[in-house]
């Protein structure tokens, strides 16, 4: 009895040959190596053989089965490796392509101008305070030394929630100066943004509901020199430090004296053109020292504590400062604004 170890060998190569996965590979182990297989057929003959040749027979089929063995722990690896390879050519990635850009929201402007307002006076040591926008016409008018018979009072300007009259729609942010008066001790430093409205004719520059932020600032022996110097770090900080400030003596029923405050034109650096109509400089918010009747409402002694106050439209800064032309852009939502 022999083994034809070569041509088992052979056929085995040949069998070999043509895989491509482990599958098919284990398939060939099992015709070879299994139960059923080449080898045990193989053990299977030893019965057969004659006693003295039993050992020397024994060690053939030993030794092709670690060839057997061999040849396919070789197989295999290869196998893998090639499996392996396939794998990495399907989910090939492409390191150095550019990245699928991410759409990020951004802030609406007024949002912004709000917010880089506020932090111009953050800076400066205000805290913010907001108020109800749902407001008692005592905190937006009496309080504040507007008169019972003021224009401003008229159902044509101002929205009114009651009837009677009780509750109305702020129509500027400064019923949070008296309330913030009321609450606490000066001296005081405030910043209070929020919504206004007001019954306008709605135009380029005028709408019924808009952002207002107010200052407030309450101490001893404060002048309009203090109020100045706020504003101009306001103008500076805003629209860029060649920016110069003008104050316009005006009247607002609140403030004594009061002024409408002008910055130079941002479009032409003062020396005129048609945005500011050739004067060089452009109306960007009212303010004043604070009328002691206002004081004396909000429980301040006004022999004892003046102040200054400011308020600016945020939509008009942010048209200013953004360059857009026109007040309806803010609620349109056309994406280019927008972004
Ligand atoms: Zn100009």
């Amino acid at each position: 009895m022999t083994i034809e170890k070569k041509k088992i060998l052979d056929e085995l190569d040949a069998d070999l040959l043509n895989i491509s996965n482990i599958q098919d590979l284990q398939n060939i182990k099992a015709r070879y190596l299994g139960k059923k297989g080449t080898v045990t057929d193989l053990m299977k003959e030893i019965g057969r053989i004659p006693a003295e040749s039993k050992k020397e027979y024994g060690m053939l089929v030993n030794e092709l089965k670690n060839d057997i063995e061999a040849v396919l722990e070789k197989k295999e690896e290869q196998v893998r490796e090639l499996e392996k390879k396939s794998l990495e050519t399907k989910n090939w990635v492409d390191v150095t392509l550019p990245g699928a850009r991410r759409a990020v929201g951004s802030e609406h402007l007024v949002m912004k101008a709000i917010r880089e307002i506020s932090d111009v006076f953050i800076n400066m040591g205000c805290t913010v305070v907001e108020g109800p926008e749902i407001e008692m016409p005592w905190y937006n008018f009496d309080a504040l030394n507007i008169a019972p018979w003021h224009p401003a009072r008229d159902m044509q300007d101002t929205f009114y929630i009651e009837s009677d009259k009780n509750l109305i729609l702020r129509t500027h942010t400064s019923p949070v100066q008296v309330r913030t008066m009321l609450k606490s001790k000066p001296p005081l430093a405030i910043i209070s943004p929020g919504r206004v409205y007001r019954k306008d004719e709605i135009d380029a520059t005028h709408a019924a509901m808009f952002n207002q932020v107010e200052g407030l600032y309450i101490d001893r022996q404060v002048t309009v020199a203090h109020l100045k110097m706020f504003l101009e770090i306001l103008a500076k900080s805003m629209f860029g430090d060649r920016m110069q400030v003008l104050l316009r003596p005006s009247y607002f029923a609140f403030v004594e004296p009061g002024f409408e405050v002008d910055v130079s034109c941002m479009n032409c650096g003062g020396k005129g053109c048609n945005v500011c109509k050739n004067t060089g400089w452009i109306e960007i918010l009212g303010a004043g020292l604070v009328h002691p009747n206002v004081l004396r409402n909000s429980g301040i002694d006004p022999n004892e504590w003046q102040g200054f106050a400011f308020g600016m439209g945020a939509e008009r800064i942010a048209l200013l400062k953004y360059g857009v032309n026109n007040l309806r852009e803010f609620t349109r939502n056309d994406i280019r604004v927008i972004e």
